[in-house]
Formats: C-alpha cells, sequence, structure tokens
C-alpha cells in the first residue's frame, strides 16, 4: 500500500536537522566558567522556575535540568507543540519514508510468529512522537488478516499535545476536532486500566496512552523505542585533580546566564551511578540512569510474558565523551540558552544498556541501521512501491532510502538492539543476522 508523500520535504531539511550530528559546540566542559546569555524572549517562566530552584538548592545536575526543560508539565520542550519535521527542530526516520515503520513492524509480526500467534500482542512504544512508526506498523501488522484483531497498541507519553497529534495519526480524526475533545476533559483523569486517553486505531485496534512504562498492563509485548532514550535524563561526570566529579547548573547574576560548574567532590550521583572500570580512558562520561531503569524494567517483562523489544537511537558503545546537546530550527543551539525552547539530547552508551540487562534477556546488536533496514528487505520493500509511485512519491522514496540507510546519512549513526526473551540456542532475531553471527552460530 502506497501512502501519500512524506510532506518532511527531506530535500529541504538541512542536515543539521537529525541529532546525531557531531558536536562541534558547546565543548565547555572544563567549566570554564563559560558565560551563556539567557535570552529572556521565551520560557520566561521556566528561566524563573529553574533560577528559584538553583537558588534555594545550589546548581541543578543536568539531569535535573533536562527533565525540567524537556518534560515540566507548564512549559516543558515536547509539553505544548509538535517538534518534528521542517516547521519544528528535527526530524526521525518514521518520517521520512514509511518503509522505516512498516519493516519494524514485520519485525514486530515475525517475533510474536516465533512466540505464539494465537496469543495476543501489545505493541508498546515508548515516546511516539507524532504516532508515525505506530501507524505505519500497525498499517503493516494489519495486511495480515487473521492476527490484526489480536493486537493492541499501547503508548507511552507524557506530551498531551504530542498524544492529541498521535490520536489524529492513528485514528484518522480531525486534530482540531481531539483538541476540541480534550479540552472538556480533565487531564489528570487515569482510568482503572492505568491509561489516560484510549481510541480506536483506523485499522480498528485499540489503543492507550499512559504516562509511564509501568502503567503498562502486564502481556506479551512487543516494545519500541526509537530515539526515545536520547531524550532522557542524563548524568555528567569529569575527572579533575580531585577525582570524579559530577558538572552541575548555576546561574549567574550578573551576566543573567546559566553556567556549568563542576561539584566540589563526589555527589549522590556520582556515587550511585558512576562506574569507571580500571580501563577506562575518558576524562568524562555521561550516564543515564533512567534508561537503565527502563532496561530493567523491560526484561522483567520480556522474561515473565516472552516479549522483545527493539531499542534504536543515535549511540556509542562506552566510547563517547560530551554528547549533551541542544537543537533548535534543525541548527545546533547552546544548551543553557532560552531552556524549554530547543531541544536537548544525548547519545545512547549501548554498552551500559546491555550491562543493565545482567544477561537475563537475550541481547543482539547494536547493529547499524543500514544493516538492520537491509537484513529486513528494505530494498525490496522499495522496488514494490516504486512500481505503484507518481514521479513525486518516486524521488521521495528514492531519498527517502537513502536518507535511512547511507552510511554518511542516517545508516550507520543510528544502532539497533533487540532485547529477547531468551530462547533457542542459535535463535537470531529477524534483521540482527549478519554474516559473523552466522558464523558463530554454525
Ligand atoms: N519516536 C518518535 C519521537 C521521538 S522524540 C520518532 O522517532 O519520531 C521523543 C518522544 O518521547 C516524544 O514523543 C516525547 O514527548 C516523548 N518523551 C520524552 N520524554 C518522555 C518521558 N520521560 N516519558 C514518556 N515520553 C517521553
Amino acid at each position: 500500500m502506497m501512502q501519500s508523500a512524506r510532506k518532511t520535504c527531506i530535500y529541504r531539511i538541512i542536515h543539521g536537522g537529525f541529532k546525531y550530528q557531531n558536536v562541534t559546540t558547546l565543548r565547555c566542559l572544563s567549566v570554564k566558567q563559560t558565560k551563556h546569555p539567557t535570552s529572556t524572549t521565551s520560557n520566561v517562566d521556566l528561566v524563573r522556575h529553574l533560577r528559584a530552584r538553583i537558588k534555594s538548592n545550589g546548581p541543578l545536575t543536568i539531569a535535573e535540568y533536562m527533565k525540567e526543560v524537556l518534560t515540566n508539565p507548564l512549559s516543558g520542550y515536547y509539553m505544548k507543540r509538535d517538534v518534528f519535521g521542517s516547521q519544528g527542530d528535527f526530524t526521525t526516520s518514521p518520517e521520512i519514508s514509511q518503509m522505516f515503520g512498516e519493516l519494524v513492524g514485520i519485525w514486530c509480526l515475525n517475533e510474536w510468529m516465533h512466540v505464539d500467534l494465537t496469543k495476543t500482542l501489545q505493541v508498546v512504544e515508548l515516546g511516539p512522537g507524532r504516532g508515525t512508526l505506530a501507524d505505519d506498523m500497525l498499517r503493516a501488522i494489519s495486511r495480515f488478516s487473521d492476527v490484526r484483531d489480536s493486537v493492541s497498541l499501547h503508548l507511552v507519553e507524557v506530551s498531551p499535545a504530542l498524544s492529541d497529534i498521535q490520536e489524529s495519526k492513528l485514528s484518522g480524526k480531525k486534530l482540531e476536532q481531539i483538541q476540541a475533545e480534550a479540552a472538556t476533559r480533565s487531564s489528570d483523569t487515569v482510568s482503572e486500566g492505568g491509561h489516560y486517553k484510549q481510541c480506536l486505531s483506523k485499522y480498528g485496534q485499540p489503543v492507550y496512552w499512559y504516562q509511564s512504562l509501568q502503567d503498562v498492563p502486564h502481556g506479551l509485548s512487543c516494545f519500541i523505542a526509537h530515539e526515545f532514550l536520547d531524550a532522557l535524563p542524563i548524568h555528567k561526570f569529569q575527572k579533575t585533580d580531585r577525582g570524579w566529579c559530577e558538572v552541575l547548573i548555576s546561574y549567574d547574576d550578573d551576566s543573567s546566564s546559566f553556567k556549568l560548574v563542576l561539584s566540589p567532590g563526589a555527589t549522590v550521583a556520582s556515587t550511585a551511578f558512576l562506574q569507571v572500570s580500571p580501563s577506562e580512558t575518558r576524562d568524562h562520561i555521561e550516564v543515564c540512569p533512567d534508561a537503565g531503569l527502563i532496561v530493567q524494567e523491560l526484561c522483567k517483562r520480556i522474561l515473565s510474558h516472552q516479549g522483545f523489544a527493539l531499542l534504536a537511537d543515535y549511540g556509542h558503545s562506552a566510547e563517547k565523551t560530551d554528547t549533551f546537546r541542544a537543537f533548535k530550527n534543525h541548527q545546533l543551539h547552546d544548551v543553557l540558552v532560552d531552556p524549554g525552547t530547543a531541544d536537548l539530547t544525548a547519545d545512547v552508551d549501548f554498552t551500559y544498556l546491555r550491562n543493565m540487562t545482567e544477561a537475563t534477556v537475550s541481547t543482539y546488536g547494536p547493529l547499524t541501521q543500514q544493516e538492520f533496514l537491509h537484513n529486513m528487505g528494505i530494498g525490496v520493500r522499495l522496488q514494490v512501491l516504486l512500481q505503484k509511485a507518481d514521479q513525486e512519491a518516486w524521488k521521495d522514496l528514492i531519498s527517502g532510502y537513502d536518507m535511512l540507510t547511507n552510511p554518511k546519512k542516517m545508516g550507520e549513526r543510528f544502532k539497533f538492539l533487540a532485547l529477547m526473551n531468551p530462547r533457542q540456542k542459535d535463535y537470531i532475531p529477524a534483521g540482527f543476522v549478519t554474516p559473523e553471527a552466522l558464523k558463530q552460530s554454525q
């Protein structure tokens, strides 16, 4: 089935619109008390709130700052508006081509088939953005009429504004109608089932929204997190003459700006979360404990109900140092300026995630996006879609394919990690079969 051409206008979105970009700015973490003028043009309330917190309790951790800036209920970056696409601050793979979500849908179907297709399946997506990935997955799964009614969709989303956009996408209803209905409801109402709202998808599956993964019912589930873990709060630690210190955010009254400072010594977070191996060569380390907690919760659920998870993000294997950065209008932006008006992000440390599984589940990857998509058959899917495409859609499909798979674009920086209920010894999930893996299983 050919979807109408994605209007992300990938020709127009400049390179900086993808959050994986190398950081060449913001390298002020030797903490030289760099001054950053805080603009007064927007988000005055958030700036005031952050300043008040710093005044009463001292400098904020980067994690506290990120959490406030991204998801503060009143003025957090994600909470009030659509931040994606050419009109927003960045774009993501599902927004670039329908092929991405369709292939993730087929991955999900294949792993479900290996468990038991007669069991009902919950597709659980963490941080669904505009709902495009979930919509493409459901459409792909729904083509299999025997199983389409055995699926339900569960979305973990903190942003009321984005949840409305997701509902519009998934239900096919007009956004204005959904917003008007939402305005008459109390936003705090949570049902007995733990969800704060629900609808029916265009393809007939029930869809539920939750504030947190803990609220999602237990059951056989396919968990998907695409560009979600990079939005979770990180702690930053710096090696100094006086040992490992934490990088914190303070406020400079003279210049009316936020600034980075170092803790005088160990902090609660450095004691709790920093594990430096004797072979560590880095003098700057980022840790995302929330991502670790989510992975541990996923492991528990995967083990108890034979589930499986696909985590996709830009990331590294414990070799990168300072990746904390901000994006605004598809450009790098200073993390300390105009908080709440730009996206904050940090690369995902896949080694840390794998360690957090404590080998309770089987892990596969991280594999690059180009490998995963090629293994899943993106070439064949492209050929099928091209046969039915008009000239404009043809161009979009080709450039979308290139953007997703080209190693110089999104093909190499984005990685896929699968967490699976341990199965027979040589089982390899779809998309993860590499020549090396094949050799090892022989
Ligand atoms: N997966 C989407 C969007 C990624 S952006 C895509 O690939 O296009 C991050 C998403 O996670 C947004 O929907 C944001 O509102 C949501 N989010 C951020 N922090 C969250 C949190 N702590 N809990 C739940 N959702 C969160």
